[in-house]
This record gives structure tokens, sequence and C-alpha cells, in this order.
């Protein structure tokens, strides 16, 4: 018994370093505190505390003294209808939020009003005196979302991830043990990620936050696999994703309804998220209900990313290319001035598929210059536009594109100001496999095209005469058909005026 304390005891403190890393940085709203002795043993104490109104996610770390005299605190909660979970000694910090709570608790709303920690003392010896403490923060919409970091954040740079994929919470499903096809563990998906060293996913079950929970339970075993809380929204008129949102939105869009695309982007965008239009030229119509995008009143200034690449979409006649592709769209927004990424998912329904073919997990892959390893620095890179997609999901690939005019360089997903005279040079780093070619594009005419051969620096001018300028970067495997795809620059006149 006493080697099972101590086997226990070493547990908990090992669990302990990590687990206060889904703690808020930031000071707790409220510290209870109190002490423990013999009168306590083998007894429960209840600890009241008041909820505030308003709060969506509870977080609560503790921690006491003693642990040498073999002290033994087990920790639980309740709110108002009884017991939301017990995590005993096995763990030092626990969130509930609406969608997902740390496993041992029961996610769900957050009721205002008074809740009550349940402090369990299995052991305590006679004569000591041990003092805990409990640190409380109430999280509001915004805060709620960010996630702290449980992935080894590996600073600035290139990260590589799968935006769009489905699992049991949706129609996602894989083969059973007896070979059945089932609805597919979230957890089948993620492992296939990892394997194909993607840094980040997002979980897009349709309209649901179900998945949360699994994904709150994964995300310390995938302590190198970012996992982005994402959902995609399904509409009868389009499909969208939204990344970096765990809340419930309602996603019951009609025409003249209270619920419109343009309320659940700022909803999203108010909460720290981005939207994103899936596979917006695929058809509508009975063999895909609601797939093509035909939403009312849609404002495409509130669209940050368009899926121009969607795994599926890519098996289609036409490819990547093709007509049934976002590419056509994408370069449609740009056409208005719109800062819009081009991005790719490979919208998998089968997480255990492993056969290297568009649609399966990380083809395409999505490639996001990045801060850093965080929800937020994913999010801002993915804002920022220096982003490529990589169709195959090559673990090596590279595709940058810089254009200059002599005086500012102006990277992937932003808008370059030029005066009609200046010398316009498109710089691009490349990786990719032998035989490769480069075609620098002005929107979907080629401008120039070189061999690239494995990897290379290259630049090139850019002829303005008579093109529409939106510089963008494609590479082609031997056979001819795109393996990379990068984000634009678009080129405006020096006064703003100059449209492309
Ligand atoms: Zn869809
Ligand atoms: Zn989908």
């Amino acid at each position: 018994m006493r080697l099972t304390w101590l086997i226990l005891a070493l547990l908990v403190t090992g669990w302990a370093a990590q687990a206060g890393a889904q703690v808020p940085v930031r000071q707790p709203d409220q510290q209870l505190t109190g002490t423990i002795t013999r009168a306590d043993y083998q007894r429960y104490r209840a600890v009241p505390f008041s909820v505030p109104r308003g709060t969506v996610r509870l977080v609560v770390a503790f921690d006491y003294d003693q642990r040498a005299q073999k002290t033994v605190i087990d920790l639980g909660v309740e709110d108002q209808h009884g017991l939301r979970g017990s995590s005993g000694g096995n763990k030092a910090d626990f969130t509930i939020g609406e969608s997902d709570a740390t496993p041992s608790y029961l996610p769900g709303r957050i009721e205002p009003g008074r809740w009550r920690l349940v402090l369990a003392v299995p052991n305590i010896r006679p004569g000591i005196t041990a003092r805990w403490t409990a640190r409380i923060w109430y999280l509001r919409a915004a805060e709620a979302e960010l996630a702290a970091p449980l992935v080894a954040d590996r600073g600035s740079g290139w990260y590589r991830g799968d935006l769009h994929l489905h699992s049991a919470h949706s129609d996602g499903t894989c083969p059973s043990q007896s070979g059945k096809r089932v609805p597919c563990p979230v957890f089948k998906t993620l492992e296939t990620a990892a394997e194909r060293g993607l840094d980040f996913v997002a979980i897009t079950d349709h309209n649901t936050t179900s998945a949360q929970a699994a994904i709150r339970e994964a995300q310390p075993y995938f302590d190198r696999l970012l996992l982005i809380p994402g959902r995609e929204i399904t509409t009868f008129f389009g499909h969208f994703n939204i990344f970096g949102v765990s809340a419930p939105i309602d996603y019951r869009v009609t025409p003249n309804g209270p619920v419109s695309f343009n309320a659940i982007a700022d909803r999203v965008h108010a909460l720290g998220g981005l939207v994103s239009i899936n596979h917006p030229a695929l058809p509508s119509g009975e063999p895909c209900m609601g797939c093509g995008w035909a939403m009312p009143g849609a404002d495409l200034a509130r669209v940050d990313a368009i899926e121009v690449v969607n795994g599926g979409a890519a098996l289609l006649p036409g490819g990547v290319e093709g007509p049934l592709s976002g590419r056509a769209f994408w370069l449609k927004a740009l056409s208005a001035q719109r800062p819009v990424t081009a991005i790719g998912g490979s919208d998998n329904h089968d997480g255990a598929q492993t056969a290297p073919i568009a649609g399966s997990v990380g083809r395409p892959t999505t490639v996001v210059w990045a801060d850093g390893l965080t929800q937020r620095a994913i999010l801002a890179g993915l804002r920022a536009g220096r982003v490529f997609i990589d169709i195959g999901g090559m673990a090596e690939s590279m595709l940058d594109l810089r254009v200059s005019n002599g005086r500012t360089t102006a990277e992937m997903g932003s808008i370059l100001r030029a005066a009609t005279s200046d010398q316009l040079i498109a710089h691009m780093t490349v990786q990719a496999m032998p035989g490769a070619r480069l075609d620098l594009m002005a929107g979907d005419a080629v401008i120039t095209s070189v061999a690239i051969d494995g990897a290379r620096d290259v630049d090139l001018p850019i002829d303005r005469q008579d093109r529409p300028l939106i510089v963008r970067a494609v590479v082609r495997a031997p056979d001819g058909k795109v393996i990379l795809m990068s984000n634009a620059v678009t080129i405006s006149g020096a006064n703003g005026s100059d449209r492309p």
C-alpha cells in the first residue's frame, strides 16, 4: 500500500509539472485558501465559490503542502445540479467549458451562482496542519477560446497542417476491428496526422462541437501536434470552416432568418477565430447538397481564407486546377483587392486511410509561416497569408514568394504598391522533386517557366504589360501536375487606384 502511494505521489508530481500549462498566464480571478487537519481525516470538505454571470469556461488550479508528511487531498467539483467531476490526486488543475473539459470532468454550460470544490482527505497524520490553495479563473468568450499551449513551441518558422478533417463526430468512418465501417474515433485521425509529420490540424466536423472533448483529452498525448478547434459550418447555401472557436454557434442559416453568414463571421472574429470558405466551386444539388457557394448576402470582406485545394475536389475532373477547384473563386476575390489567403484541406473522412492519395490526411497540406506553434500564431499566420499549399504533402517541400519594386519587398498575402515604371522582381525559394518546374504566374497566365530540379532560389523579372497583376507561383511535377501552389502578392498602383 505504501509503495502504491509512493508511485502515485511520483506520478502526481510528474503530471503537475506539465499540467499547469492549461492555466492562464494572468492572475486568477479568485484565490481560496484553507487548512486541513486530522479532524478532516477520511472526510469530505465542500468549499463554496461563486461563479459570475458571463463565465463560459472555468479553470481551477489546486495545490497543498505537507506532502512529505503523506498528506493527500483529492479534488472534485460540483455545480448546482451535482458532481461535475473528480480527479482525485491525479491532476493539479482542470478546466470545464461548454464543449470540452479536462478528462475526469464533464463539459457543459457553466451556470452562474454557487459551485463547490469537493476536497477529500484520504490521509493526514495526527498533529499535521496542511494548507491548501485553489486558484480560480472565470473566462469569458474570447479569452476562453485561447487554449493555453500544450505543445512545445519551436519558435518562428514554417508549420505544416491539415485544416479540414472529419471524424466520428460527423460523417468520418473507418474500418472497425472486425472490418465493419464505423464512426471513426478522432484519435485515428490524429495518429495519422502525427505519422505524416504534420505540426497542426483542425478537426472540422459538421456543425457540432462534440469533438472538442476528445480533442481536449488527446492534446497532452499529441504534444508535438497542435490541435486547433475547428468546425465545418454546413448550410444549405455553402460550407465554411471556422478555426480557433470551440463555442457552440448556431449554423441554421436561412435567406431571411436571424442566422446569417455575416453574423456568424462576426461572432467568429469576435472570438479570435478565422472564417474560410470550403470547396466553393463544387456543384450543389442532389449529389452534394449545399456544397457549392451560393450564400445569401455573404460579405466576402468577412472571409479570411478560401479553400483553393480540397482533397475530395482534387480527385474530380480537372484536379487542383480544374473548374471544380477553388482557384477561380479565390482569384476573383483577389482581383477585388480583398486580402484572402488560399489554403488547402484534405476533407478527409477516414482517419485510418493511409494510401497517399488526395483526400487522405495531410493531402493537401497547408504550410504556414508563423511566429510559433501556438493557436494564436498559426491563426495569425493564416490571416497574414505567407502560406503555400503542398498538394502531395511532402515533408521537405518549400515555395516562398516575395515581390520587390526596388524600394519595398512584399510577402505572399500582401499588396505591393508600385508605380507603372517600377521594375518588379519576383524572388522565390523552392524545394520540390527532381525534374520539377516553377511557373511564375500573373493570375492564370504563365509569365515565365523555369526548371527547378530539386531546390533553388530564383529571381525573375515581372513584365507588367497587359496583365492582371496577381503574382503567384506554381510548381509542377515532371508530368505537368501541380504539386505546390503559392499565395499571391497583389500589385496595386502607387496611389492605390491602379486596380489589377
Ligand atoms: Zn463541405
Ligand atoms: Zn468537409
